[in-house]
């Protein structure tokens, strides 16, 4: 076996031990898809959203700190020669640890790494305002920036009803505490999420809460049906009356017109029926030109029958 063969198979090995218990895949925020991922917690602390089974059954975990500095010698390794500089904490919402086993991950990450430019993690907004503003400032300065708060929709009724255990305040209160200590956020928002019953209310409410908010991005997904989540039993009781992804496009395009902030909005996940992307305001209007042509070619029979097939499969994972 050549030299380089040997170091692949060394890092295969070490990224198989790092990611073990993770499944076979995991969840990052689009916006951070390439920084380094350092595993400091396992599933999502709270795992009670309907439409949610992206944590496949598994329970919460926080690996201890032996473990955690265990998998950043791995990273050490893997790395070796290279400088990265965007960090990511693994996990459904690692930002849930306690400040100071944060501000330890941060030093530990750091002196192994000294040209860590920032260390993002998927949050929830209680995990921010559960913390001080006093401790959000330190976390900053130990490098914590461009967290990910999956926020879907600013529409108490819709939260509710999907059981996501946040209000519309506490989102809007855990991102001005976020603008007060000078960290920068990206947002998740989910278009259907609200079903036909609650379209309006979604969208309205999600453009009036937005319009209060500074993220860098917003990454806009569609919902669908993961296999397991709670939502299925909701929408067979027809307590819940799921979109056809044309509309759920439609609302993309109404919460869009709406928007009076400066960000990116990034429509290209999968989930969506047709993949979009650009800042707003300089490319709002090219935006929403580009969705009313989709809507116009699909209504008209001319889309691409698979990218409706792909959204189909999608739908029913
Ligand atoms: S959507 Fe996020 S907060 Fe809700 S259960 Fe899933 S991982 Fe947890």
């Amino acid at each position: 076996m050549t030299d380089t063969a040997e170091r692949i198979q060394n890092i295969n090995r070490l990224k198989q031990n790092i990611y073990r218990e993770y499944g076979y895949y995991y969840y990052v925020p689009m916006a951070e898809a390439y920084t380094v991922q350092v595993p400091v917690t396992v599933g999502c602390s709270y795992d009670k959203c309907l439409y949610c089974n992206l944590n496949q059954g598994r329970k919460f975990r926080e690996l201890s700190f032996e473990e955690i500095s265990g998998h950043v010698e791995s990273l050490r390794k893997i790395h070796e020669g290279r400088n990265p500089k965007r960090f990511l904490l693994a996990g459904g919402n690692p930002f849930v640890l306690s400040t100071e086993k944060l501000l330890r991950i941060a030093d530990l990450i750091r002196s192994n790494f000294p040209e860590c430019e920032y260390i993002s993690a998927f949050s929830r907004a209680d995990d921010i305002t559960r913390k001080s503003p006093a401790e959000l400032h330190a976390l900053h300065e130990a490098g914590y920036n461009r967290l990910c708060i999956g926020v879907e929709s600013g529409s108490d009724d819709v939260l509710a009803f999907q059981n996501k255990g946040i209000t519309r305040a506490e989102n809007l209160r855990a991102m001005n505490m976020l603008d007060d200590s000078d960290m920068d956020y990206s947002l998740y928002i989910m278009l259907g999420l609200g079903g036909h019953n609650m379209s309006e209310s979604h969208v309205n409410e999600t453009a009036t809460l937005l319009n209060m908010s500074h993220p860098f991005s917003l990454t806009v997904v569609t919902l669908v049906i993961f296999k397991g989540a709670k939502l299925i039993d909701r929408i067979k009781s027809h307590e819940f009356h799921r979109m056809h992804p044309l509309d759920a496009f439609k609302e993309g395009r109404e919460l869009l017109s709406r928007l009076e902030i400066s960000t990116i909005w990034d429509a290209t996940h999968k989930t969506n029926i047709f993949p979009l992307k650009g800042k707003i305001p300089e490319h709002k209007e090219k935006l929403l030109q580009r969705i009313d042509d989709v809507i116009a070619e699909i209504e008209s029979g001319d889309i691409k029958q698979y990218e409706l097939k792909r959204w189909r499969k999608w739908g029913t994972e």
